[in-house]
C-alpha cells in the first residue's frame, strides 16, 4: 500500500526520487557554497517518470542572480547523472527564510553567515530596534548594523561589539 502521506513530493517511484533528492543535495547556492537547494527550501516537487525529471522551483529574492545560477546548475548536475531535467518555476507561494531548514540554518552559522531570525524576534528586532542577531564567532547577542548590504544584496553587515568581528547577516524575507 502506498501512504500518500509519506510521499511529500508528488507522484513517481519513491527510490527513483530519492536518487534525484541525492543529486539535489549537492547543488549549492553560488552565494552560501554550504548550503544545497534542499537547505535552502527552493525545491517545491520532483516528479521522476523513467528518466524524464521535472522539478519545481520557488526562487528565493526575486531579482537575485544567483537563481539562474542555481537552475542551471540543477539542469547540469540531473543531466550528467542520465536524466531529462526540466525546470517548473513556482512563484507562490512566495520563498520565505522561514524554509530554510534548521540543518540549513547551523551550516550558514558555521560558514559565518548569522541565519535569519525565527519569525517571532525579528518581528520584535524590527518594532523595539533589539540586538538579537548573534555574532557567528563568539555567539554574543551585542552586535550592531553596520551596512543593509553585505557582500550580497541577501545579506546585511553586521559587526560584535564583543569580539569586534565583522559577518554577515542572511536578511529575513517574508
Ligand atoms: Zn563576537
Amino acid at each position: 500500500m502506498v501512504n500518500q502521506a509519506s510521499q511529500p513530493f508528488g507522484m513517481g517511484d519513491p527510490a527513483e526520487k530519492e536518487k534525484v533528492k541525492a543529486i539535489l543535495s549537492t547543488v549549492c547556492d553560488p552565494e552560501i557554497p554550504v548550503l544545497s537547494v534542499e537547505d535552502l527550501g527552493v525545491i517545491r516537487g520532483i516528479e521522476v517518470s523513467g528518466n524524464q525529471v521535472s522539478i519545481q522551483l520557488t526562487p528565493t529574492y526575486s531579482g537575485c542572480p544567483a537563481m539562474d545560477t542555481i537552475s542551471d546548475d540543477i539542469k547540469s548536475a540531473l543531466k550528467s547523472a542520465g536524466y531529462e531535467p526540466k525546470i517548473e518555476m513556482v512563484l507562490s507561494p512566495a520563498w520565505s527564510t522561514d524554509w530554510i531548514s534548521q540543518d540549513g540554518r547551523k551550516k550558514m552559522e558555521a560558514y559565518g553567515i548569522a541565519p535569519p531570525l525565527e519569525p517571532l524576534p525579528d518581528k520584535l528586532a524590527l518594532l523595539h530596534d533589539q540586538k538579537v542577531v548573534k555574532c557567528t564567532r563568539c555567539g554574543s547577542k551585542n552586535t550592531r548594523l553596520i551596512s543593509q548590504f553585505g557582500s550580497t544584496a541577501c545579506k546585511a553587515l553586521f559587526q560584535c561589539d564583543d569580539c569586534h568581528e565583522p559577518f554577515d547577516y542572511f536578511k529575513c524575507l517574508k
